[in-house]
């Protein structure tokens, strides 16, 4: 599709193009060596500045402009101060993550050891915390458990404890937008899972002792999906899956580096803010386009 089209068919779609006047900035992002060696869960952050969080390469953003058009409608119109930041086709540096770990395969589970299906039967029978006595059910995760990307959310909402499925709510729809703009899709090639099992009354935050209850299941349901790289959505997940209090803001367009493996992990806006705060719908895209450029750079093609 020529650039022409593109925009034609964006603009008619509602979202609005924004052309650089500059060329983007090259920058070599490959986190520094020292993080390899962090071997506990959690939390090395290496500082990949603004010149990094750029989006990937110029066909890679032809076929992210189609399918942002596509998903539009979805997250939010360009009328809106929340349109989509689309950005024009631009040679730009991939970043790279050094050391990246060789992936093991689903079949190397040990025999005897946590199997999907155990561990979904814990969860839902899990009574750890207070919150067994006022959920629906347990919410495990969804997707596929050979996906390579894994999203993680803060705590099931009333539709989700209704319906036993992560993000299936309002804020669920815009995330499977924000997803199918990078090309994931829950049904094929990602996992959603939430810190938080059950639902807090009233989608109050998680309390701490709620938190420690509950994250160990998360922390199996990573080492059995050994995901390349992970979506932190919202203030919730990445604090806890980085063990910070790091304000979000100051959390988003770095490459952290999560567990034993330096899991490469980015932080985003929650889809639910995002539906209050539709302005910020575009530096949520920059977010995505950053983390899918991370997921290109372990596997280039
Ligand atoms: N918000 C979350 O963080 N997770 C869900 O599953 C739904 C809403």
């Amino acid at each position: 599709m020529d650039a022409l089209r593109r925009n034609q068919y964006l603009q008619t779609m509602g979202v609005d193009v924004w052309v650089s006047r500059h060329p983007p900035a090259t920058a070599d992002v490959a986190p520094s060596a020292a993080a390899a060696a962090a071997a506990r869960v959690g939390t090395t952050s290496q500082d990949v500045t603004a010149a990094a969080r750029v989006a990937g390469t110029a066909s890679q953003d032809v076929a992210a402009a189609a399918s942002v058009a596509d998903n539009a409608a979805a997250w939010g119109s360009g009328t809106e101060a929340g349109a989509i930041f689309v950005p024009q086709e631009s040679a730009v540096a991939t970043p790279t993550v050094a050391d990246a770990p060789t992936r093991r395969a689903p079949s190397d589970v040990t025999p005897g050891t946590t199997t999907w299906e155990s561990l979904r039967s814990e969860v839902l029978a899990c009574t750890k915390c207070a919150l067994h006595s006022s959920r629906t059910q347990g919410v495990f995760g969804v997707g596929s458990r050979e996906a390579q990307w894994l999203v993680v959310g803060e705590a099931p909402g009333a539709e989700e404890d209704r319906r036993g499925e992560p993000f299936v709510g309002r804020a669920g729809h815009l995330l499977d937008a924000m997803l199918k703009a990078i090309g994931l899709s829950r049904g094929r090639n990602v996992y959603i899972a939430n810190v938080l099992k059950s639902r807090p009354p009233g989608n109050r935050d998680p309390k701490p002792e709620e938190v420690a209850a509950c994250l160990p299941y998360l922390m199996r349901q990573i080492e059995l999906l050994r995901p390349r790289v992970m979506l932190a959505v919202g203030r919730i997940a990445a604090q806890n899956l980085l063990s910070t209090d790091v304000p979000l803001g100051r959390l988003r367009g770095k490459v952290h580096h999560f567990g034993e493996l330096n899991t490469p992990l980015i932080v985003t806006y929650h889809p639910a803010y995002l539906l209050r705060t539709p302005s910020d719908k575009r530096k949520a895209w920059e977010d995505l386009k950053f983390a899918r450029s991370v997921f290109q750079g372990l596997n280039p093609t």
